[in-house]
């Protein structure tokens, strides 16, 4: 398992990729433990006089836990290195979960707590409650705003909610909350691809 692995290259030039395939751990576990235990590979390679050690982990930016996957993207990597490649490679960016084309405010504001407010005690109830107050604001007679598609949401429509908000004669710092709500809402759907949401936010 320690034996250094030397190799020629198929341009004849020969590739030492050190011990243990080039991988070792670096926590208080015995070696003998390094499949098993939960901290992360380092990748370590010398080529052309310059040496690469880092965590695998880091480096990817996920979880490799087994030996085996953590063999192959230290192969990989040395690969990239001998080309010229190394650290050229674009990072795959965050997957976006885009909004389904076609949801309403009342579908917004549910997803938008299960996703972000979740497990949030008081917090997440009291969210719950403003959207579904909101939601069930009358835009005009027999129009609700929870019911109305969230790219069609202009800022005149919760100008009109905020009023209605307010002329129930709630203290001005809960209706800073409500204000407080939509906004959070509203960056969020705007990271979530809902461009045309509100320009003036
Ligand atoms: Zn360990």
């Amino acid at each position: 398992m320690t034996e250094r692995t030397k190799r020629k290259l198929a341009d004849g030039r020969e590739d030492d990729v050190g011990k243990n395939h080039g991988l070792r751990k670096i926590c208080a576990c015995a070696r003998r433990n390094w499949t098993k235990c939960p901290h992360s590979w380092h990748f370590s390679y010398r080529w052309q006089e310059r040496d690469y050690r880092f965590s695998i982990d880091r480096h990817l930016r996920r979880r490799v836990e087994s030996k085996s996957e953590a063999e192959a993207e230290a192969e990989r990597i040395r690969v990239a290195i001998r080309a010229g490649q190394f650290g050229l490679e674009v990072p795959e960016p965050e997957p976006v979960e885009r909004v389904p084309v076609g949801t309403t405010f009342k579908e917004l504001a549910d997803i938008w707590i299960a996703r972000e407010r979740t497990g949030r005690g008081r917090m997440e109830a009291n969210e719950q409650a403003r959207t579904k107050a909101l939601a069930a604001i009358e835009l005009l007679p027999g129009r609700l705003l929870g019911a109305k598609l969230i790219d069609a949401v202009c800022e005149d429509d919760l100008e009109t909610a905020i009023r209605q908000i307010r002329e129930r004669g709630f203290a001005a710092s809960t209706l800073n909350h409500y204000i407080q709500t939509l906004r959070s809402m509203q960056r969020w759907a705007l990271r979530k691809g809902h461009r045309n949401w509100i320009a003036g936010a």
